[in-house]
């Protein structure tokens, strides 16, 4: 990973949007959680488990830049030509703590990242962690990180404790976003106990498929109750061109009305809008790990250049060369300048 390549700069600034970051302290806390049996994941166990002493140079590339928010991820970002981070306490965050300690780790992290963006206000930005298991602790966290912080969203790694967040009682972190203005980007995490058993046979519970579907499966989830009925300002952001969903728009619609023509569920009721409209007007994609163009193209066209942006993964993914070949999607300027940079600006009230 030490011989990438120097991108070339570009006719527009590339923020990236996806951008992972954990305080030192909170992978100490996962050894010991994993370490005591705590913590009844399946997949956090088997994933942070590896991650935290696998010897393969990615797992090190890994935990060597997790914990950097100063110089060596700054050079990084300068060989791969990114101008801006708008980073993100790493997957699952405080969302495997229990209640009181998930949300003071949540204020510690989100200081630290505070501090990291005040030292570098025009490399970084931030998104507020919270721990969603006391919502009403979280909305107020929030509340906090963006308007004593300055932080520009917040981050949910997906399920909370086996949990998923239609359930009304986690509703005030929608009502908080909402009011705030800010975004909510739903990242992956490894996917619940109830999912996980016949990806992790075949070592498809992760990146590969498995937080796709654990992804996509929340997103899905939150339309269906009425989550964007209630709090219809509400913007969610997906990774991973929008974990799949965008490219079965088509069925997702057909499907739902027929289900809810049918009646055969008591938890599928009408909605006010089409589920594609909620995808549509409700949903912000990033092409995070997916630096591949037909991809990008097909969201712009069927989502549209306003909804569509850049994400490198970093440090799961740091691959200068991806960044090279986007600069050479075949799309026009302004739906490229749209990608790399005005939508990130405008999302997350990034000054120009
Ligand atoms: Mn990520």
């Amino acid at each position: 990973m030490t011989e990438a390549i120097q991108v070339a700069p570009a006719p527009y600034k590339r923020i990236a949007t996806e951008e992972a970051f954990c305080p030192p302290e909170m992978l100490d806390r996962y050894r010991r959680l994993i370490e005591a049996k705590t913590v009844p994941e399946i997949g956090f166990n088997s994933m942070w488990g590896f991650y935290l002493d696998a010897d393969s140079p990615r797992c090190r590339f890994i935990r060597d830049h997790l914990g950097d928010l100063g110089e060596a991820r700054l050079a990084h970002m300068d060989q791969a030509g990114i101008d801006m981070a708008v980073l993100a306490l790493t997957s699952p965050g405080v969302q495997v703590m229990p209640a009181g300690e998930g949300t003071s780790f949540a204020a510690q992290a989100n200081d630290w990242l505070a501090d990291a963006v005040a030292r570098h206000p025009n490399r970084f930005a931030g998104l507020a962690a919270c721990a969603p298991q006391d919502a009403v602790a979280a909305a107020k966290e929030i509340e906090r990180g963006v308007n004593r912080l300055g932080l520009k969203g917040v981050i949910i790694n997906s399920h909370v404790q086996q949990q998923y967040m239609d359930d009304t009682k986690f509703w005030p972190v929608f009502e908080a976003a909402e009011a705030l203005d800010v975004p909510i980007y739903l990242h992956p995490a490894t996917p619940t106990n109830r999912l996980i058993e016949p990806m992790l046979e075949r070592g498809l519970d992760g990146a590969i498929f498995g937080f796709s579907v654990e992804t996509g499966l929340h997103a899905l989830r939150l339309i269906v109750a009425g989550v964007f009925d209630r709090f219809p300002e509400l913007q969610v952001v997906l990774g991973h061109v929008g974990e799949s969903l965008p490219f079965t728009l088509y069925r997702l619609d057909y499907m739902h009305a027929a289900s809810v023509a049918s009646g055969r569920y008591t938890a599928m009721g009408p909605l006010k809008r089409k589920v594609s409209d909620y995808m549509k007007e409700n949903f912000l994609y990033t092409n995070s790990g997916v630096a591949w163009e037909p991809a990008i193209r097909f969201l712009q066209e069927t989502i549209g250049v306003d909804r569509v942006m850049y994400a490198m993964d970093y440090p799961y993914q740091y691959k200068p060369e991806e960044v090279t070949a986007l600069d050479g999607m075949k799309i026009g300027a302004v739906a490229k300048k749209a990608f790399f940079e005005d939508n990130a600006r405008r999302v997350f009230k990034l000054a120009g």
